[in-house]
């Protein structure tokens, strides 16, 4: 990345330099979906407070996984389905074709619990990503993705969208298993990975709990909540 510094033993600085968009410059593109219910904006508030233990901070990711779930899903496609209510015979909805959910490992996790909550009759497709520190790159370590493939959908789901790096690589394996209809679900994105997305994704919906400022030298979401991964699961 263009503005990667070496400083001694210190970590490099990927993002320092480098120009990033605004909220503005990215609100309005057609596919962010950016959640504006109050039950969310609560939960985001208790989710980024340094005070929220661990155990909290785990029950609020699914939590919110779910709220951006029924979010997300608002438009999928329904069929026909006969059954008899105690009263009659009746034609209702269900939803047509598969549903994947592909949480990026392992800070995707939480909110993938969560989206099943809500749609227990999901694929689960998990993807290992790892973030190079100092060049902020994606690199594939774990994937047990099925050989057949019958989705109407895949959500790439993994909280924090700050340079983009995951969320792409994640989106772009997903095309190659054959996969049309593609969405991401995050919590906290930066304007800088939402368009960085959106460029190299552009039919891709997204949906997210929060627009943040900007991302910090290191790559991290500011204000944001931290390692996301880390309060997840115990290990800061
Ligand atoms: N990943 C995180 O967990 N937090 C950030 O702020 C950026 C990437």
């Amino acid at each position: 990345m263009s503005g990667t510094v070496t400083q001694g033993d210190r970590p490099k600085l990927p993002m320092q330099g480098v120009p990033q968009p605004s909220r503005e410059d990215v609100l309005g593109l057609p596919r962010v979906h950016l959640s504006n219910h109050p039950v969310m904006a609560s939960k985001v508030t208790k989710l980024r407070d340094k005070r929220t233990s661990t155990a909290e901070f785990y029950r609020l990711v699914k939590e919110i996984g779910s709220l951006l779930a029924y979010e997300a899903t608002a438009s999928l496609a329904l069929e026909p389905s006969s059954i008899e209510t105690p009263m009659c015979p009746m034609t209702g909805s269900q939803l047509a074709g598969g549903i994947g959910i592909m949480p990026i490992l392992r800070a995707g996790l939480g909110l993938a619990d969560g989206f099943r909550e809500i749609i227990p009759d999901v694929q689960i497709w998990h993807l290992g990503l790892r973030r190079d520190e100092n060049t902020l790159q994606a690199l594939e370590y774990y994937n047990q993705l099925p050989y057949r493939v019958d989705l109407q959908v895949c959500y790439a789901v993994d909280p924090m969208l700050a340079t983009g790096g995951s969320a792409i690589d994640a989106i772009t394996v997903l095309k190659h298993r054959g996969i049309t209809r593609i969405s991401y679900i995050g919590i906290i994105a930066a304007p800088y990975g939402v368009l960085c997305l959106t460029q190299t994704h552009p039919e891709v919906e997204i949906y997210i709990a929060a627009l943040d400022d900007s991302l910090n030298d290191y790559g991290y979401i500011v204000p944001g909540l931290g390692d996301a991964g880390d309060r997840q699961f115990g290990t800061l």
